[in-house]
């Protein structure tokens, strides 16, 4: 999929798209809806990219990192060899720099924050990876023309609650004894329903469950739901609990066709990766955003303008392969 393809699924909602290829409402409801709901805290109305890309996660074979995603950025840290100041950026500001020759170069000064007080340092080149969009980053863009602002449009809150506890079957319709076992529950859109989904959390490297912790049925569970889950909705979902972690995140952007994607370039040589969220906001997509940018960063810096949005590159890249 390119070009003409990729723009028109981000014109029209995954749950259009379904109805063109012949799914039925009933199907589109009861199958389709719950995913996205698992997924994106939303339904059929993201665009028909996002939505394909979170079927694709109905699929067994999704990988996860044991130890956490975070070892992937240290290892490409380490891999980069980049020197890394933790911290908050507060501000970007374009400053004119002399350099040691008499000249002047033009850079970018960044203000941040870190643990041991605010810094300040000049770059030639700046790329934002986090959204700019309102309550995300809050980086001020200091006297840029035209102005550097904050984008407007919403990310969709959802609420992550992990519950070591035993799930209460009967409140899923599920007489005790549970003639299958519960692990993923996803639910349909009906005001009524309070979470998205709850599923059995299981480690990538699974531990031994304890004989005391299988007797009782105890286990870790994810939920997603749209707000924090009062005790009494804790106490319908399970028979009893334990420990309970909760944690809220703006965590994808609200989607609602024709979506128009942020700008990859917002200054002569200032990047942003995040605008591909509003394509899919998902792991590999941000990969993908970043090579990108990348590319482009380095072509743009060295002045190789052919590089650049190669018109044939697709075809010459799978007569490569
Ligand atoms: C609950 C949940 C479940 C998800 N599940 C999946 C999944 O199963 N698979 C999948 O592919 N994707 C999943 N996603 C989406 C995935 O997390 C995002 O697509 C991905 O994290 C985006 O990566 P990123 O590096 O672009 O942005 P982020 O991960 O948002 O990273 C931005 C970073 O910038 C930092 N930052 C913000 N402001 C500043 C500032 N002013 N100065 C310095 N640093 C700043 C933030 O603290 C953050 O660390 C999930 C997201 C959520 C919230």
């Amino acid at each position: 999929m390119a070009g003409d393809d990729f723009v028109s699924k981000l014109n029209m909602s995954i749950g259009e798209e379904m109805q063109k290829y012949g799914f039925t409402q009933r199907f589109i409801d009861e199958m389709v809806v719950p995913v996205m709901r698992f997924n994106y805290g939303q339904g059929v109305e993201m665009n028909a990219f996002v939505g394909a890309i979170s079927y694709a996660w109905t699929e067994s074979g999704v990988w996860a990192v044991a130890g956490g995603n975070k070892l992937v950025c240290n290892g490409l840290l380490n891999a980069a060899k980049a020197q890394f100041i933790q911290g908050t950026v507060t501000s970007v500001q374009e400053k004119v720099h002399s350099t040691k020759s008499g000249n002047t170069v033009k850079m970018y000064e960044i203000s941040y924050v870190t643990d041991t007080g605010p810094g300040l340092d000049l770059y030639d080149i700046v790329v934002i990876a986090t959204p700019l969009n309102k309550k995300l980053s809050n980086i001020e863009f200091v006297g840029f023309d035209p102005p550097i602002e904050t984008l407007p449009k919403p990310y969709q809150q959802m609420v992550t609650t992990f519950v070591h506890g035993r799930i209460n079957a009967s409140f899923f319709g599920c007489s005790a004894p549970c003639q299958f076992p519960l692990l993923d529950i996803l639910t349909t859109k009906n005001p009524k329903f309070f979470i998205h989904s709850i599923s059995a959390a299981s480690p990538v490297n699974p531990v031994p469950e304890s004989d005391a912790s299988k007797a009782v049925g105890l286990r870790v569970w994810k939920i997603f739901s749209p707000e924090v889950l009062t005790d009494e909705q804790l106490h319908q979902l399970f028979e009893s609990y334990y420990a309970v972690k909760v944690r809220s995140w703006l965590a994808y952007p609200r989607y609602s066709p024709p979506e128009k994607i942020p700008s990859i370039k917002l200054h002569r040589a200032i990047y942003y990766l995040n605008g591909i969220e509003w394509a899919a906001s998902a792991m590999e997509m941000s990969a993908i955003s970043a090579k990108n940018v990348a590319l482009l960063s380095y072509h743009q810096w060295y002045g190789k303008d052919d590089h650049i949005d190669q018109q044939d590159l697709a075809e010459r890249l799978k007569s490569e392969l």
